[in-house]
């Protein structure tokens, strides 16, 4: 029996990243979406297909269900329960940025509080429900097929929870308020032997960062990121693959950054 992953946001850009890194680990795989059906069955056929090519043999289903509505967050971990009957890793990715860049002065409130049900109670709340069920699994008899349950949840920020972008407070908000979930069930959640990574990426070429190309193209020429260049989903998806492969067994709480070096102070 294959270890089964859970990641939101896995239709396009970096959650499509992540889930096709841990296809190549031979993990199962949810792959949540919101609304682009056609972008998630996609995923789910490229990941299956590069298991293969790995010589693994996996399942990959998809899950329509908004992370920001409570019945939709159940719907999820229901499905996956159904589907794979367990739960090794939770990836929460999915995030939106607000839909117009407004100055602090002027921007709505609107936006502010779709960007927090996103970006915030959506992932805090899924971890809660993962969190509970994983405990319940780790208390149960495994199935003599059942490898190794050691959980994890890992949580995709932003070098934006601590750099201020004036024309988008409200994404610079949310990303600092989620970086909280991760000393918060790392410190819940250590005991039960579930360890709790954050994820921290730079500038990663996706839908998200499409209409502001020409800027971070001319930003990173100018030497933005020591490391010169666009990130890409896979190397967010490589983080959560050393991670999903138990390469740190003895750290919990802990924030990767993946960023170009970008979060370094220079002089
Ligand atoms: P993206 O290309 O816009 O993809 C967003 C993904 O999230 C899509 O799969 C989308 O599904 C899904 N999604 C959106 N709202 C959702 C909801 N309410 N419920 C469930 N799924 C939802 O974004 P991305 O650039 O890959 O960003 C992924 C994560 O990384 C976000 O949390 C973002 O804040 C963070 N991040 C991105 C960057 C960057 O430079 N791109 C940098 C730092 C952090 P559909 O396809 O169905 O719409």
């Amino acid at each position: 029996m294959n270890s089964t992953a859970l990641v939101t946001g896995a239709s396009r850009g970096i959650g499509r990243g992540i889930a096709l890194e841990l296809a190549r680990l031979g993990y199962d795989l949810v792959i949540n979406y919101a609304g682009n059906e056609a972008a998630a069955r996609q995923t789910a056929c490229d990941c299956g297909a590069l298991a293969r090519d790995c010589g693994r043999t996996i399942r990959a289903e998809i899950c329509q269900a908004d992370i920001s509505k409570s019945a939709e967050r159940h719907k999820l971990i229901d499905f996956t329960r159904a589907t794979f009957g367990r739960l090794d890793l939770l990836v929460n990715n999915a995030g939106v940025a607000p839909d117009v860049r407004a100055d602090i002065l002027e921007a709505g409130e609107e936006s502010f509080d779709r960007l927090i049900a996103i970006n915030v109670k959506g992932p805090y709340f899924l971890t809660q429900i993962a969190a509970n069920w994983m405990i319940k699994l780790i208390n149960s008899p495994q199935p003599a097929d059942f490898a190794p349950y050691r959980p994890k949840i890992v949580t995709i920020s932003s070098i934006s929870a601590y750099t201020a972008s004036t024309n988008r407070g409200d994404y610079c908000v949310s990303k600092a308020a989620l970086s909280m979930l991760t000393p918060l069930f790392a410190s819940r959640l250590a005991a039960h032997g579930i360890n709790v990574y954050e994820i921290r990426p730079g500038i990663i070429a996706t839908d998200m960062t499409g209409p502001v190309k020409e800027k971070y193209d001319k930003l990173i020429a100018e030497v933005l990121t020591p490391i010169q260049r666009w990130g890409a989903p896979e190397d967010i998806g490589r983080a959560v693959a050393a991670i999903a492969s138990d390469a740190f067994p003895f750290s919990t709480g802990e924030v990767i950054n993946v960023d170009g070096g970008f979060h370094l102070r220079r002089l």
